[in-house]
């Protein structure tokens, strides 16, 4: 069951092509890992994923990408609705400037959300593992915890609006080894609930969390910068 379905995707930056030809499947709760050096255009394709790429001037996406089997590049699509169904995680923790708790009742406030709050932030600090270390300091700021902590308010946030998806660009990279196990940890166990896309430059971690690896390279040239490929997904 394919969740995504990326087929012939070539992305430009202006005249410079990053991205070239790539086509594969994602599946539905397994986890995938975006592998290969800096460069190559891991980012670049987790963002075509939730259309976040085309809001960078000069991007251009080709090819097709179906989500739930719905070309999501299609005129009549919007992009801000594909977005709302993926969640997103990024490399440095960004937790908004506001408490813990209301970090987690943005996005379902946004939404309308109709069920009893502090149920739903308790979930999904629960889910995110983190609600043990944070349960008597909800009122204070989602910044001024530590990074891991940090970055698991951030899942936690992602995840409170029940996307279907889980994009992370690097999200262990700012952050030292412990927390780094800690989300290792809690990808594993949010598989199974979400489809979840990691990019990541560390073979061990990609293998340890993830169902599915796709490897991209990026030749060396002369000086030109080469478009990046998909060499290889197993
Ligand atoms: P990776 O995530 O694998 O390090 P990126 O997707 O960030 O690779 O970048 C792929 C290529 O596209 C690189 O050559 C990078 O410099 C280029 N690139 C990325 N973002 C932009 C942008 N906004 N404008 C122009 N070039 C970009
Ligand atoms: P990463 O390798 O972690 O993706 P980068 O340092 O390559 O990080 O890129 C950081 C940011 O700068 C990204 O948002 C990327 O899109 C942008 N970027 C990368 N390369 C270029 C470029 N050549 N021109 C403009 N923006 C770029």
């Amino acid at each position: 069951d394919a969740v995504f379905e990326i087929d012939q995707v070539s992305v430009n930056y202006g005249n410079f092509t990053a991205l070239r030809n790539v086509s594969f499947d994602i599946l539905r709760n397994e986890v995938t890992a975006l592998i290969g050096p800096s460069g190559c255009g891991k980012s670049t394709l987790l963002r075509c994923l939730n259309r976040m790429n085309d809001l960078i001037p000069g991007a251009s996406v080709g090819g097709e990408i179906r989500f739930n089997g719905e070309s999501i590049y299609e005129s009549d699509i919007d992009p801000a609705e594909v977005r709302r169904r993926i969640g997103m995680v990024f490399q440095r923790p960004n937790p908004f400037q506001m408490s813990i708790y209301d970090n987690i009742a943005f996005g379902p406030r946004l939404n309308g959300y109709r069920g009893n709050m502090d149920d739903l932030v308790e979930k999904s600090l629960r889910r995110a593992g983190l609600w043990d270390e944070v349960y008597k300091k909800l009122k204070e700021s989602g910044t001024a915890i530590s990074g891991g902590q940090q970055q698991r308010l951030c899942i936690a946030r992602a995840i409170a609006v029940e996307p279907e998806v889980l994009l992370m660009d690097e999200p262990c990279s700012a952050l030292d080894p412990i927390a780094t196990l800690k989300i290792e940890d809690l990808i594993r166990e949010l598989a199974g609930q979400f489809t979840i896309v990691i990019v990541t430059h560390n073979m061990q971690q990609a293998a340890r969390v993830s169902d599915k690896t796709a490897f991209f390279s990026v030749e060396d040239g002369d000086g030109d910068r080469r478009a990046g490929e998909l060499v290889e997904f197993a």
